[in-house]
């Protein structure tokens, strides 16, 4: 049954990040009310929320009170405990469901469920000891050895090219609760951004092709030449998990395409993703409107794209030497700086992004990457 939450109603957010905060943007235009719950304080959301509750997720007094205060829960970070979630629901509805949730945040379970409705996943083992690992090892290698939960942002993996790094990958890791994955020497990544309604309405965004540096996503641009086969298939996958899931939400896929043109589902993600934050700019609805919308019980809006576009993170690095040059890439035209208000530039850390519209996605990575390095002080 669609439960239709109406504009000038409050949304609440679980995680503070910018995912929170693009969201909160895209409720605020369509006016509604964002109150925001992590155990952060000053944050990306909360700086743009209605209400910012700094409390830790554990705390379920609190998670009543912030649940009894809101219309309905969404949530930004996965990685919320189950009982937050379980004790949320009591007063209000969650979307996506705490088992959307509950099956995505760990990869083991992520990836069993893949397999169970026939979706191709990377080869891989559940590994619980260095014994297991090792054994495993011999004939697997190279492979990404990675925590089954709790991991983002390459954090929590290691690739492992040959038996001496076995060990001190198993002790970097420092769980028992691991996945061991081929290595796939893939053509190129991709993702699917899509949304269901909860009256169960699909859309999606056509793919997205995207480059990672160090794990951590780089550059996703638009796609134009990729073979008709592909885009259907990527398309049929992802409408298969959101209905299976029974998501009422946004969720991203992520594809590996091997150079046979195989699809490998790599990972989801429940909420918008990194890769979809050009649809701001380049499409007619964007990626958090649609969450919006989703979790609202509202229709789900168009996801024609108006032009190509590229994006390039930017993380904490881009601050070394002092306060970026954002004059520099202010004067491309076509460039839009997104920046997150977090006040710590750690390397690695994501600290905005940058997307840049033009006319083919070669023309808009060149420029997205010619703006990105307008920004450094060092040379580059
Ligand atoms: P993940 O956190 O699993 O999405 O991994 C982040 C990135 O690391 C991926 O988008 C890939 O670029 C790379 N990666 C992860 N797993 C593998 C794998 N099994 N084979 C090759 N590259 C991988």
């Amino acid at each position: 049954m669609t439960k239709i939450i109406q504009p000038g109603s409050t949304i609440g957010v679980l995680g503070s990040g910018q995912l929170g905060r693009m969201f909160t943007i895209a409720a605020r235009r369509l006016g509604y009310r964002v109150n925001v719950f992590s155990p952060d304080d000053d944050t990306p959301t909360g700086q743009v929320a209605d209400i910012e509750i700094q409390k830790p997720y554990e705390d379920l007094d609190a998670v009543a009170e912030f649940a009894k205060g809101v219309d309905v829960v969404t949530f930004e970070f996965e990685n919320v405990p189950t009982e937050t979630i379980n004790r949320i629901d009591k007063f209000v509805l969650v979307h996506p469901a705490g088992e959307v949730l509950y099956t995505t945040q760990q990869r083991l379970r992520e990836k069993n469920f893949l397999r169970g409705i026939g979706i191709p996943v990377t080869p891989f083992q559940p590994i619980h000891s260095l014994d297991e690992l090792r054994n495993l090892a011999k004939n697997n290698l190279p492979a990404v050895l990675k925590t089954a939960s709790w991991g983002y942002d390459g954090k929590g993996q290691t690739k492992i090219e040959d038996m001496s790094e076995v060990e001190s990958a198993w002790i970097a890791l420092n769980t028992n609760h691991a996945v061991l994955e081929k290595f796939i020497n893939f053509k190129s990544e991709l993702s699917v951004v899509a949304a269901r309604s909860q009256a169960g309405e699909i859309v999606q965004y056509d793919p997205f092709i995207n480059t990672h540096r160090d794990h951590i996503l780089d550059l996703s641009v638009t796609s134009e030449d990729l073979p008709k086969q592909i885009v259907k298939d990527a398309s049929q996958i992802t409408h298969a998990i959101l209905e299976k899931l029974e998501v009422t939400g946004v969720l991203c896929v992520e594809f590996f395409l091997t150079h046979d043109e195989t699809l490998l589902v790599n990972e989801l993600a429940p909420r918008p993703h990194n890769s979809g934050h050009l649809t701001i700019d380049a499409y007619a609805t964007c990626q958090f409107e649609q969450q919006v919308r989703a979790v609202c019980g509202l229709p789900l809006g168009n996801t024609t794209r108006l032009k190509h576009a590229a994006m390039v993170n930017l993380l904490g690095d881009i601050w070394d030497g002092g306060q970026p040059n954002w004059q520099n890439a202010l004067t491309f035209n076509n460039a839009k700086l997104h920046l997150y208000g977090k006040k710590e530039p750690r390397m690695g850390r994501k600290m905005g992004h940058l997307t840049v519209l033009s006319n083919s996605p070669q023309s808009a990575s060149e420029l997205a990457f010619s703006a990105r390095k307008s920004l450094f002080h060092k040379k580059q």
